[in-house]
């Protein structure tokens, strides 16, 4: 008999459609591309460091996070992809069997983290106005709290005085999800120094345009980071992946933040041409725009048919069916409109 953990049973891997289109919206990550600091790290980058390995811990990188964030290297992990560090949160702070709560609808993989570290999850709607229901996570007695802001796939954010309240009356952690952080004009991410049981975690995926090379970091108490590391293991980057995101994070930063620029600005044109074809988008403060619609998901067949790909979404809780659409250059962004204008009629 081969041994198996029986809360595996019925649990399936992740797997969104993978689709090629000339105009790829579907997965929020950077449409203007990677930084050109980043691609000479690439091309620069010699064969003689791939046969020893990385240093255990990523100290250059925790250094070059440490400018970008403020933090101290010592409230700083790092893994691969922020995936990498919910998933070893999950396992250092809770026992399988506990409670973990999530806004719904927020990020899918949640319910799979869950299952996979044996815990029981909890989903709470979100409330009518789009930000969680802090009364709700709070009555459901979890010792890990789950809350992403900006949230995927709303796009909409938590207020800070929201978020302090609950984190002020949890009674374990909370776990803020900050992968869109860069594009929202609040930061959440303080709360993770003033605060004893926060833990905020972060990606280059996103605004860094890196996420081929699966690099996320939390930002805590060195306590709580030290736990996560217990979790993590050595060794969670590619040499290569951290002699990149130091590249965009020190020179190539001001390509990143030039480029969150623009995809606020795509966002915001984008909100308005939707509204004109008569929908009525969710405010976002992320670098997509999530727009309900009844039938998305045979309107999103049609897109695809017309070389655009978007994510489409079934009977979201509170939301019902909807298209989120990415944000980037202006050109991409009216190639969708167009495919949707089409696909609608
Ligand atoms: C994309 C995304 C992540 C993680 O991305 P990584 O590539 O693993 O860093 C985490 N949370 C949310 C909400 C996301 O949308």
């Amino acid at each position: 008999m081969i041994p198996r953990r029986s809360s595996y049973e019925g649990i399936s891997l992740y797997s969104p459609p993978a689709v090629q289109c000339r105009v790829d919206l579907s997965d929020n990550t950077n449409l203007f591309g990677i930084p050109p600091a980043a691609e000479r790290a690439l091309r620069e980058f010699t064969a003689s460091t791939i046969t020893r390995y990385p240093v255990s811990y990523a100290p250059e990188l925790k250094k070059a996070l440490s400018s970008y964030t403020g933090f101290e290297p010592s409230w700083i992990t790092t893994g691969c992809g922020s995936d990498d560090l919910i998933d070893c949160a999950l396992r250092a702070f809770l026992e399988p069997g506990e409670r973990i709560a999530v806004p719904e609808p927020s990020f899918s993989m949640m319910s799979y983290f869950a299952k996979v570290n044996g815990l029981q999850f909890i989903p709470v709607p979100l409330r009518p106005d789009f930000e969680p229901d802090v009364d709700g996570l709070l009555a459901t007695g979890a010792r890990l709290i789950y809350v992403c802001s900006p949230n995927n796939p709303t796009g909409t954010g938590i207020s800070l005085a929201a978020l302090e309240r609950l984190v002020d009356a949890a009674p374990g952690l909370v776990l803020l999800d900050a992968a869109y952080i860069e594009f929202a004009d609040v930061s959440l991410v303080e709360l993770a120094r003033s605060r004893p049981n926060v833990i905020v975690t972060r990606t280059l995926s996103k605004a860094f345009g890196l996420a081929g090379m699966r690099v996320g970091y939390a930002l805590g108490r060195p306590e709580l980071v030290n736990e996560i590391e217990k979790a993590r293991g050595p060794y969670k980057h590619t040499g290569l992946a951290e002699r990149m995101a130091i590249a965009a994070l020190t020179e190539g930063l001001s390509w990143v933040k030039a480029r969150i620029e623009d995809a606020k600005e795509s966002r915001t044109r984008l909100v308005a041409e939707l509204k004109a074809q008569g929908l009525a988008p969710l405010p976002s403060e992320a670098n997509f725009v999530l727009v309900p619609l009844p039938g998305a998901l045979q309107v999103a067949a049609r897109m695809r048919e017309l070389d655009v790909n978007v994510r489409a979404f079934q009977g979201l809780t509170g939301v019902g069916d909807a298209l989120r659409l990415g944000c980037g250059p202006w050109p991409m962004m009216e190639a969708a409109l167009q495919a949707l204008r089409e696909a609608r009629r």
